[in-house]
């Protein structure tokens, strides 16, 4: 038994399991804990992760429950804590990232004290800072697909200008050119802008050669924030805790029927959900205009998937093209189309595993969020990466009592064109 060293706090679920995947790889043995554990009774790992719901919640309660999970890991003796939001930076003027990261900044080192970093770059999922802007693939952040998301529509991607109006505290930058010449330089640039009043600093990142540069340079930083990409460079700073050989854990076999939630309305999602549709596989929508007028889809989804299972994997999707969601929002509001959506996915869920299915994949993080909820799971054990960033993971239900569910949470925008179909694949291939 050891405890463990890196506490990390996740605002959504899929993002745990995303940072959790990236640990495990690097050496790390990593439990993912969802929501904040009643009892402080100590658990055996490298490394936790706390997945919270909270990236769309209200910032004064986002701020209460990232405390509530800094004060369990704090009692578990961690050393590091690392608050952990999306690489495409999803959250508002209002927040929840700016509010959080003083929080935390406030409880560990005191009002208005402290120093952070903030780094959504995640280079192997082609997410990159340069020069305190944030890039997907070739296009700045506000150009991608990410300015019509439903709940976080992002129209900045200057990740000092942004962040600066969400915090209290002065926001930095430490670029590219200071990056690459090391952690000395990366710590000598951190001094300096702490002496200047910055209290956060944006730090650059195009590859993972510079994530674990800055691995080094975060070694004594009691909390650092940042996308799941930064967790890479950070496992080398505790050598005598690196497991060796294989890093993902082995998961239980695999058995059970095979689903597909979908939520997301990502570019990425939309192609994974038309790939799967063109492929002549069974697939249903969710039409939020007829569940806000009472309509009862959940069992109707669950009456057309009964007899398909047997067969293969089904879909059961509300995903839909930017268009239809903004058409659908100004009917019921945006909130409350995604609440809709989200009780009625993750009702189907439920009743799709009560019904034997037992390797599920969810697509999109709030989605996830509901769905895991729903399905009352405490802690997810990690297995291998279907695409990066997507791990497997195997879980126990009071929806399946007795026995492993294999469930993956994929982030809307990851994942390849055949991901849904490639993830039940490797299932076959690796039990
Ligand atoms: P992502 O990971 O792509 O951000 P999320 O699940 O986090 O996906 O967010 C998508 C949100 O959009 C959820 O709240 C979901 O319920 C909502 N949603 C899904 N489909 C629709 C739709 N057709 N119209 C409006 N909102 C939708």
């Amino acid at each position: 038994m050891s405890h463990a060293v890196l506490g990390c706090i996740a605002d959504d679920f899929t993002g745990a399991t995303d940072l959790a995947n990236n640990l495990v790889r690097s050496g790390l043995r990593t439990v993912q804990i969802n929501g904040v554990p009643q009892d402080n009774s100590k658990v055996d790992a490298d490394a936790l992760v706390i997945a919270l719901k909270s990236r769309t919640i209200a910032p004064a309660d986002a701020v209460a429950q990232s405390l509530q999970a800094y004060q369990w890991l704090k009692a578990q003796g961690v050393q590091q804590i690392y608050f952990k939001y999306c690489s495409t930076f999803d959250s508002t003027p209002q927040g929840n990232i700016g509010p959080v990261t003083d929080a935390l900044l406030d409880a560990i080192h005191g009002p208005g004290q402290g120093f952070t970093i903030v780094c959504p770059a995640f280079p192997e999922n082609h997410r990159t800072v340069f020069k305190g802007h944030l890039f997907v693939g070739d296009v700045l952040l506000s150009d991608s697909g990410m300015r019509h998301h439903p709940l976080t529509p992002m129209t900045d991607a200057n990740l000092v200008r942004f962040m600066q109006a969400q915090t209290k505290r002065q926001i930095g930058l430490v670029q590219h050119s200071t990056v690459a010449q090391g952690p000395q330089a990366m710590r000598a640039a951190f001094a300096q802008l702490q002496a200047q009043g910055v209290g956060v600093a944006v730090v650059d990142a195009i590859s993972n050669q510079d994530l674990m540069l800055m691995g080094q340079a975060l070694q004594d930083m009691p909390l650092v924030t940042a996308g799941s990409g930064v967790a890479i460079g950070l496992p080398q700073n505790w050598p005598d805790r690196l497991q060796k050989g294989s890093s993902a854990s082995q998961l239980p076999a695999a058995s059970g029927h095979g689903a597909v939630i979908s939520g997301s309305c990502s570019l990425a999602t939309n192609a994974q959900v038309q790939h799967w549709v063109q492929s002549g596989r069974p697939a249903l929508a969710i039409d939020p205009l007829a569940l806000a007028a009472g309509q009862d889809l959940v069992a109707q989804a669950l009456a057309w998937a009964k007899p398909l299972l047997a067969a293969g994997p089904v879909l059961v999707y509300a995903t839909a093209n930017a268009e239809s969601v903004k058409a659908i929002q100004n009917t019921l509001g945006a909130q409350h189309a995604g609440e809709l959506v989200e009780r009625a996915l993750s009702a189907v869920a439920q009743g799709l595993v009560q019904m034997g299915v037992g390797q599920l994949v969810v697509a999109g993080g709030e989605t996830s969020g509901a769905v895991v909820q729903a399905l009352g799971v405490e802690r997810m054990v990690i297995g291998p990466q279907i695409d990066p960033g997507v791990p497997w993971t195997s879980v126990r239900t009071p929806a399946a009592p007795g026995r492993d569910v294999h469930v993956a949470l994929k982030s809307g925008n990851f994942g390849g064109e055949d991901f849904f179909v490639k993830a039940f694949a490797m299932l076959e291939t690796h039990p």
